[in-house]
């Protein structure tokens, strides 16, 4: 996208672009928003890095408060509660380091999965194939007694220990919040997908603003581009004038 993060007609541009995609490839538009990172640098930033990306996006447009709005699984209550971006932030910090498996002879240095490694195993034909595909992608290195082995021949033990390894070293690629319920008191983790979170308020943002844009171009007989090109203080008056009759 070009333009500032804060451009209209780009994130206007942007909610077209991602219309229909699923939510992987709207992640990558999102982080790809904010800052000047190319595609293909973005596409190869571990998972929680990319989302921190989307959370400073999401701060700069509509600031730092946050709410998250769940059901209570014990009682059924719908819940919001409200936090900052910091806290969030505070969950949990990626490891800059690559992590590191030992076991039973088995030595693997593995890495944190990137939106290239989803992409890559989305395509899969099934879902064996698209978990070996995951397991390639963070495994930088496995031997077993000092000789290399493939990652297909990895035990279902080691691999497991390989995919925790992985989802430590990037905690913040699943956030997941402690909620407590102010009804029955129960609590439970709801996990915060943020480019989905971020996605769904982008495009209800996108919606308001196609509405004030329609109710003045009828009023006044503006195109689009000469409704955008108003300060948002101005479009403001305008549409109270238009609502006052
Ligand atoms: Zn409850």
């Amino acid at each position: 996208m070009s333009g500032r993060p804060g451009d209209e007609r780009a994130l206007l541009g942007m909610l077209d672009t991602g219309e229909g995609l699923s939510a992987h490839e709207q992640a990558l538009l999102l982080a790809g928003a904010e800052g000047s990172a190319s595609d293909i640098a973005v596409a190869e930033l571990p998972l929680g890095v990319r989302d921190r990306r989307i959370l400073r996006l999401r701060g700069l447009l509509f600031g730092a408060s946050v709410n998250v709005q769940d059901t209570c699984p014990h009682c059924a209550e719908v819940m919001t509660c409200t936090l900052t971006l910091h806290q969030l932030n505070d969950v949990a910090t990626p490891s800059a380091v690559p992590a590191r498996v030992e076991a039973d002879g088995w030595t693997v240095i593995c890495r944190a999965l990137t939106s290239a490694d989803l992409t890559h195993a989305l395509r899969a034909s099934d879902r064996a194939e698209a978990r070996l595909r995951l397991l390639t992608s963070c495994v930088v290195d496995a031997e077993r007694d000092g000789l290399p082995v493939p990652t297909a021949q990895l035990p279902p033990p080691v691999a497991a220990s390989v995919v925790e390894a992985v989802a430590e070293a990037d905690p913040f690629a699943e956030i997941r919040l402690r909620l407590v319920c102010a009804q029955c008191g129960g609590s439970w983790d709801a996990v915060l997908d943020p480019a989905r979170y971020v996605w769904c308020e982008l495009a209800e943002w996108g919606r308001r603003l196609t509405e004030n844009v329609h109710v003045l171009a009828r009023a006044y007989g503006w195109r689009e581009d000469d409704v955008l090109a108003l300060p948002a203080s101005r479009r403001a008056v305008y549409l109270g004038l238009v609502g006052d009759g």
